[in-house]
């Protein structure tokens, strides 16, 4: 699919819009979702510009993965959470609703999951897990 570098991840990527990060390196940025599902929602992007997970490099997607790992680690040390749901929507007909790819890492069980990208959250409260997943990678 065709990648439009209007999308709000690219906006985001380019410091146009504003995001909560928890981490960034030369090929991936973690940053809380805005409107989160359960309390620690966060976001992991791959820099690439591919829409889906199908249509990303293999390396990169490797590479990507290995951080969600990374930041799953952290928010379990930071918040405490004893299950993560690790979801990965590709494609409209699938529920993806913004067009570059991403991993939801959503720290509760699928059955006390919020409804999709729905209701604002606390960003306040939202800044405040930022900073403690920020600091369990740091101490890692
Ligand atoms: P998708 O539906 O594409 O799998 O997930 C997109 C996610 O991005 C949703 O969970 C939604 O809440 C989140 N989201 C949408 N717009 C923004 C935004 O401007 N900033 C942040 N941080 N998250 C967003």
């Amino acid at each position: 699919m065709a990648y439009d570098d209007q999308n709000i991840f690219a906006r985001i990527l380019r410091g146009e819009l504003p995001a909560i990060k928890v981490y960034e390196d030369d090929q991936v940025l973690a940053f809380m979702d805005i409107m989160p599902q359960a309390e620690g929602h966060t976001l992991v992007i791959p820099k690439n510009p591919a829409v889906t997970l199908l249509d990303l490099a293999p390396e990169a997607a490797a590479y990507t993965i290995q951080i969600v790992q990374k930041v799953a680690q952290a928010m379990e040390t930071a918040l405490g959470v004893k299950g993560i749901v690790l979801m990965q929507l590709s494609g409209t007909v699938a529920g993806q609703t913004v067009p570059h790819v991403h991993f939801h890492l959503i720290p509760t069980n699928v059955h006390e999951l919020g409804k999709h990208a729905a209701t604002m959250g606390d960003q306040e409260k939202i800044k405040a897990q930022a900073e403690l997943i920020k600091a369990a990678l740091a101490a890692a």
